[in-house]
């Protein structure tokens, strides 16, 4: 068998949402297990609806999640140019030869000759006609008017597209890798445009050619391109034959908690990989990734592949090697697939506190600075990212569930200090600012030596002065062990810290 080649084939006009970045895991772990080729091809042929800054998007999301192409404009390889637009002058060639093996013509109709059949042709039933086999004959085009007069057209270069001519009445099958058996009536396909006025092919035609000339063995994609396959089918059995056709998956739609992902549900849950630097023609909104809501690559990446796929074990958890090893198109589901955010952010927690804080604690020291807390202790930011990291799913949570460390509180949980606040609490707490002052060794055990020997001394339930003792320090009942925190703060901080707090419940 050849070698395993798979493509994926964005076309540069927005950003790369879940589905997409599905389809091109699937494509990558497919390849690596077989030991094949990732290759990124890019194609914009639709000059319309180009986005300036996608295509980068679109390989800072690919290194971001870990998936690194072979080949693609930015790597090269042996089949560059791998933009379709550089790649423009090759496809003529093979659209001239459709058309003089009668699969394939020149059409010459105006926008206004299309208007009008559009009209013309409208009923009840059809509402909207398309540029097909029950039309083209009423049409300017090669199959209509004299042979001359096309020549002559062509010769005054007058403006023309070329049009696929579908076969009436055929069947066009082919085995689908998760649908199984697929099959279309011809007769319901229209005419697709195979090349462009201005001589750009569009992608019909495009994806045909290069997967042919880049040697694809094997091409997924999301299932909205179902519709067009019977078009691709009837190209590569007129151009390349169907024994060299690569073999289809076309993976399911990722779907929100109640159906279809909708424009909303994007915004919500923050599809893009992260955050464009463009607004997105699809929402018309700046959006939010996963990357800016704190996600890990290993995380997104583990939960992307999990969305519709699984290896028949209980296992939820695995990592890239891992999926490569584990992962196989028979297992894929061919149902759409659920997303929940929640189970998402599961996913993310995991991974938080399955990887060593250094994996990731440049990014959450980047959230910290963009507050305002400078980090010039690289070693103590690494000990209480590890303390708190099981308290945080996302990056985001890093902050506020850390800055105490950093920062003497500027309120307190009042509700649940003042009740307890007598003057036994503030005694004891005044005795404690004494005892910690004179504390030479600095350790969880010794603070909480003292601590517990001057509750038992003054008679006071420990775990009350532990809670008030934890607001004293982190303004709130949250955060990690309150023994660590006062060892992590310091000396000095503790005893600064509960000596302003026993101040202000004092006067409050
Ligand atoms: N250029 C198409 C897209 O934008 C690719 C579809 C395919 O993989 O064939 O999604």
């Amino acid at each position: 068998m050849s070698k395993v080649r798979v493509r994926f084939a964005p076309s540069p006009t927005g950003g790369l949402h879940l589905g997409g970045v599905r389809t091109v895991l699937y494509n990558y772990l497919f390849a690596k297990k077989q030991g094949g080729d990732f290759i990124v091809r890019i194609e914009d042929t639709d000059q319309t609806r180009f986005v300036a800054g996608a295509e980068d998007y679109i390989f800072n999301c690919l290194k971001w999640c870990g998936m690194e192409p072979d080949e693609s404009p930015l790597h090269g390889g042996p089949y560059a140019p791998y933009r379709q637009s550089e790649r423009k002058e090759l496809y003529r060639k093979y659209a001239e030869q459709l058309i003089s093996n009668g699969f394939a013509y020149y059409a010459f109709d105006t926008p206004e000759d299309l208007e009008k059949m559009r009209n013309d042709f409208k009923t009840a039933e059809n509402p909207s006609p398309q540029y097909d086999g029950n039309v083209r004959m009423q049409m300017k085009n090669s199959l209509t008017l004299p042979e001359d007069e096309v020549k002559k057209l062509l010769a005054e270069n007058a403006r023309h597209v070329v049009r696929i001519k579908m076969p009436a009445g055929e069947t066009i099958s082919f085995t689908d890798m998760i649908h199984h058996e697929v099959s279309f009536d011809s007769s319901l396909v229209d005419d697709k445009v195979l090349l462009k006025a201005d001589g750009m092919p569009t992608y019909h035609l495009a994806v045909v050619v290069d997967d042919y000339l880049m040697k694809i063995t094997h091409a997924f994609r999301g299932e909205e391109w179902l519709s067009s396959a019977p078009v691709h089918v009837l190209l590569w059995k007129y151009l390349f034959g169907l024994d060299n056709m690569p073999q289809w998956a076309h993976l399911p739609l990722i779907m929100g908690p109640s159906g279809k992902l909708s424009k909303r549900d994007g915004a919500k849950y923050g599809f893009p990989v992260f955050a464009m630097n463009w607004t997105d023609p699809k929402t018309s909104e700046l959006t939010e990734g996963f990357k800016e809501r704190g996600f890990l690559p290993e995380a997104f990446i583990n939960l992307l592949a999990v969305l519709g796929w699984n290896d028949g074990t209980e296992q939820e958890l695995y990592s890239m090697e891992e999926l490569i090893e584990n992962f196989s198109m028979d297992r894929v589901h061919a149902a759409g697939a659920k997303f929940d955010f929640e189970k998402a952010k599961w996913f993310n927690h995991e991974w938080i506190k399955k990887l060593p804080v250094t994996n990731y604690e440049a990014r959450v020291k980047e959230i910290f600075e963009s507050k305002g807390i400078e980090i010039k202790d690289d070693i103590y930011f690494t000990k209480v990212l590890e303390l708190v990291k099981e308290r945080c799913p996302l990056l985001t949570d890093f902050f506020d569930q850390a800055v105490f460390f950093y920062i003497t509180p500027a309120s307190y949980d009042e509700a649940s200090v003042k009740p307890k606040w007598e003057n036994d609490k503030n005694d004891f707490f005044a005795e404690l600012v004494t005892k910690y002052n004179s504390t030479a060794d600095w350790n969880i055990s010794s603070i909480e030596t003292e601590f517990k020997n001057l509750a038992t001394e003054k008679n006071i339930k420990v775990g009350e002065l532990q809670m008030i003792l934890r607001v004293m320090l982190v303004g709130t009942k949250m955060g990690p062990g309150v023994f660590v925190i006062a060892e992590a703060i310091g000396n000095a901080e503790t005893v600064n810290r509960i000596e302003k707090a026993r101040v202000y419940f004092s006067s409050h």
